[in-house]
């Protein structure tokens, strides 16, 4: 995997333990290849019949905003990816796909009944949008129907019909492919290391000083985009960065499985605890268990840790299988440690910037970034799109109602950035324990029938 120089830690990382994807690409082979298009030297479009709209960061949300803008014939769309496409937190999620990190009944509460109701709803049609892509282009990312929580006492839920797994990374090669189809010209290992606002254009700076204009630009490439490119970072000020890394198995033998997750051995669906310390994974097509829990702000969880917390889900994968068979259940390292964009609010960051409102940005998707990325890079376009045509009705549309989210400042700058971040997730740890013991007490208060 090729990194450039902004991605030093993560390359040094991927050496000593490789990557996480690697475990994907085994399921589809598909790691190298390559998405250039025409040769990028100085692009400066001549025909301005078309809008040009650069888009930072082939995420979900780069993907999902190439692919809904190349519909329209009118707009000449660019993907740079300062590494491989998916190669950031996208293509290394669980492949959990579902609704606001935030939950409903809080965002309701933070955002008031009108624009929480609004929020809710989109982002329900974040996760049918995901299913629609998958169908209609057809992307073979092994779409799983439905969803395992285990309770407290160990009890394994299924749950079908709303939440569901998909595997990320052929996911994501699946929407590149099909905006490449489409007319996307994207480009791979081409990182963004300026960008200028003249008002109706922008120049978009590449390494070694390539320039291209663009009329529009959609900045979707998570935190490292921020740091790189100095108009994004006051970006920084409304997200944090945290630490989330992901073990995955060996592939395990189906017969061990089955003692360990009777129905989700078979059904393969992603799955979560209901305990404070959330712990999620998702077992892949090959057998192999994807598992991460914790995040930190200030350091990479520990993989022993994450390994600990996988055997209290599943107790019966360390007595049989670790403790009598003597076998490692990860017998080389396997993990991958990345960093996720956060808002305080736990909802996404969204809006325009510029003089002329034409850069357009999403972020902070946190640990439900796939459909939500997916949605948000949608509307996105079509925003780009009623930018573009003052004819069209200048009604409300989902970007705008994501971009109304009241969003909190937190420290720019280190360490009291992560210090604040790492106090958050404590206050939330606190918060989610809190109301834990509170239905513990109603429980045992409440008469028994
Ligand atoms: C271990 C892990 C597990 C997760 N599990 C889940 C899950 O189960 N379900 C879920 O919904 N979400 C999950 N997430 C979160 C999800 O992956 C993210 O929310 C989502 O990927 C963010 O997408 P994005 O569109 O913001 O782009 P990103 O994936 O952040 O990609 C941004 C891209 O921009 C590129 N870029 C950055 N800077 C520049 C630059 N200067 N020039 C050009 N390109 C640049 C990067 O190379 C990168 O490819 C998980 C994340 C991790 C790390």
């Amino acid at each position: 995997m090729i990194f450039r120089k902004e991605n030093t830690d993560q390359s040094k990382r991927d050496k000593l333990a490789p990557s996480l994807t690697s475990h994907f690409i085994n399921v589809v082979q598909e790691m190298n290849f390559p998405f250039v298009g025409l040769p990028l030297q100085h692009y400066i479009p001549t025909d301005r019949r078309r809008k040009t709209v650069v888009i930072v960061g082939g995420g979900y949300t780069g993907l999902s905003a190439a692919l809904h803008l190349s519909a329209n014939k009118k707009m000449r769309v660019i993907v740079l990816d300062a590494g491989r496409i998916g190669g950031g937190p996208s293509g290394k999620s669980a492949g959990h796909v579902c609704v606001l990190e935030k939950g409903d009944q809080e965002t309701l509460a933070y955002c008031g009944q009108k624009l929480g109701q609004k929020l809710v709803t989109a982002s329900k049609e974040g996760m049918t949008l995901v299913r629609d892509l998958v169908r209609q282009y057809t992307i073979g990312c092994d779409l799983r129907d439905g969803y395992m929580t285990v309770k407290t006492d160990g009890t394994q839920i299924i749950e079908s019909g709303g939440q569901f797994g998909i595997a990320p990374y052929p996911y994501i090669l699946g929407l590149a492919r099909a905006a490449q189809k489409a007319g996307v010209a994207l480009y791979e290992n081409t990182p963004v290391t300026g960008l200028f606002d003249n008002g109706s254009s922008h120049l978009v700076i590449l390494e070694r000083g390539i320039p291209i204009q663009a009329d529009y630009i959609v900045a979707s490439g998570g935190h490292r985009m921020m740091e790189a490119i100095p108009l994004l970072r006051p970006l920084r000020a409304k997200t944090t960065e945290l630490r989330i890394s992901m073990i995955a198995s060996d592939p395990l033998p189906a017969s061990v499985l089955q003692t360990v997750m009777i129905q989700n051995a078979i059904t393969r669906y992603p799955f979560a605890n209901e305990a404070i310390d959330v712990a999620y994974g998702s077992l892949t097509r090959n057998n192999v268990l994807v598992f991460g829990t914790e995040a930190h702000a200030l350091y990479d969880p520990n993989p022993k840790a994450i390994r600990q917390a996988l055997f209290k889900m599943f107790p019966t994968l360390e007595e049989t299988y670790w403790k009598k068979t003597g076998q490692e259940l990860v017998t080389r390292p396997c993990v991958s440690a990345e960093k996720i964009n956060y808002t305080s609010s736990l909802l996404p960051l969204v809006g325009r910037m510029g003089e002329a409102g034409t850069i357009l940005y999403a972020a902070g998707l946190g640990g439900h970034g796939i459909a939500l990325g997916t949605l948000l890079g949608k509307a996105v376009a079509e925003k780009v799109i009623q930018l573009s045509d003052p004819s069209l009705s200048q009604r409300e549309l989902v970007f705008d109602q994501f971009a109304a989210v009241p969003q909190h400042w937190l420290p720019a700058s280190e360490p009291l950035r992560s210090l604040v971040a790492e106090g958050g997730l404590l206050y939330y740890k606190a918060a989610g324990a809190a109301t834990a013991v509170k239905g513990k007490i109603q429980q045992v208060l409440s008469p028994h029938p």
